[in-house]
């Protein structure tokens, strides 16, 4: 298929979505909601505020059509995210209906965990392939005081639940916090030694309705990263495929630690995700200027060529960074807007 560039006369012949910087995408972040039952201080401090009804969401149809147009152009995992996912009644149904697209090997989901114990069961026999689950504090109080719920044991059974319908490893978010949780790695590490989580440190980003929070609570991962080098643990080589984090291995302990920098320089370099919102928009990044409106293609399986088009024609244009590291923050009000 010949695809082609808007900012050049050339044509070109590639089987993934690909950047003027030779960025191929084959990860594909769908938002399914921006509802969300928790309210984490960085995310969504004052509860979520609908300003859409819930069928306005895109439709298990609708996501069909997207995730179904991404695995033509190479596509191969999708992380099902929101808002807190879990809470669309038709869940499953997304679930099996994204493990059914051809040429998707990895269907993931994010979530705060709030029900991960009592359907992570059918979640995988619906197809669920990876999964993370956020957990800022192992300390109920600071969970509570970071997330505004206290459902800290439930979370970490649901973990646990996770192994035992057969997950050989699980990933864990935590999103580093100044005074909030910086003292927690002594009791996160002793909770990985021996179970196979992948704990992922993940440095907070500047959102647009964050406004003195950044400034108390950014935390550089600068020091996880220098703690982990002197104490004996050693950095994973980079596949090409892999993603931004730095992951991090020690021999006495059976879990791992990623660290996401999203400050750090060249961390756009190896992106290899896009992103398309609750609502239809495909984003080039979480700090993009604008969505792109997809969902006038989203109502016929007849249209699926000039989606395809339409995404290349955006993805040829992706900006080589998101500038963050110069406080720009683009369109994003919350990460629970377009999905984290
Ligand atoms: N509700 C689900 C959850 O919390 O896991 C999925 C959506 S949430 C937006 C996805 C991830 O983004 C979570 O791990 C969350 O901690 C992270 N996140 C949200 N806002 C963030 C911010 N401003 N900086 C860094 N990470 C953030
Ligand atoms: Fe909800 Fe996830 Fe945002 Fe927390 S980070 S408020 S759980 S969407």
């Amino acid at each position: 298929m010949c695809v082609r560039l808007t900012d050049s006369k050339r044509c070109f012949v590639s089987t993934q979505f690909e950047d003027s910087y030779s960025r191929k995408y084959y990860y594909l972040r769908l938002s399914v909601t921006e509802a969300c039952n928790f309210r984490c201080t960085y995310c969504l401090p004052n509860g979520y505020k609908p300003t859409h009804k819930n069928s306005e969401f895109l439709s298990v149809d609708e996501l069909r059509r997207v995730v179904s147009a991404f695995a033509n152009r190479g596509t191969s995992k999708v992380r099902i995210t929101g808002g807190e996912p879990s809470l669309r009644k038709d869940f499953i149904d997304i679930l099996a209906m994204i493990s059914e697209q051809e040429g998707i090997k990895k269907v993931a989901m994010t979530t705060n965990g709030y029900s991960l114990a009592k359907n992570v069961h059918r979640w995988r026999d619906a197809g669920l392939t990876d999964i993370n689950v956020s957990v800022d504090s192992l300390d109920p109080r600071i969970f509570h005081q970071i997330t505004g719920v206290s459902k800290l044991y439930n979370i970490m059974n649901g973990i646990d639940t996770a192994f035992e319908v057969g997950f050989s490893q699980v990933k864990v978010n935590v999103v580093l916090l100044k005074d909030l949780n910086n003292g927690d790695l002594p009791a996160f590490l002793k909770w990985i030694q021996y179970k196979p989580i992948q704990l992922r440190f993940i440095e907070l980003m500047q959102t647009g309705e964050m406004h003195s929070l950044f400034s108390r609570h950014h935390q550089s991962g600068v020091s996880i990263h220098n703690y982990l080098v002197s104490n004996g643990w050693l950095m994973k080589v980079k596949k090409h495929s892999d993603g931004p984090a730095e992951v991090f291995y020690n021999p006495n302990y059976v879990g791992e630690i990623g660290l996401i920098m999203p400050y750090k320089k060249d961390f756009c370099d190896s992106c290899n995700r896009l992103r398309v919102s609750a609502l239809g928009q495909l984003h080039m990044c979480l700090f993009g200027d604008f969505g792109i409106d997809l969902r006038d293609l989203l109502q016929e399986d007849r249209q699926k060529n000039a989606l395809i088009s339409r995404i290349q024609d955006h993805v040829s244009n992706k900006k080589k960074s998101h500038f963050l590291d110069q406080g720009y923050t683009g369109v994003t009000s919350n990460l629970a807007s377009i999905g984290g």
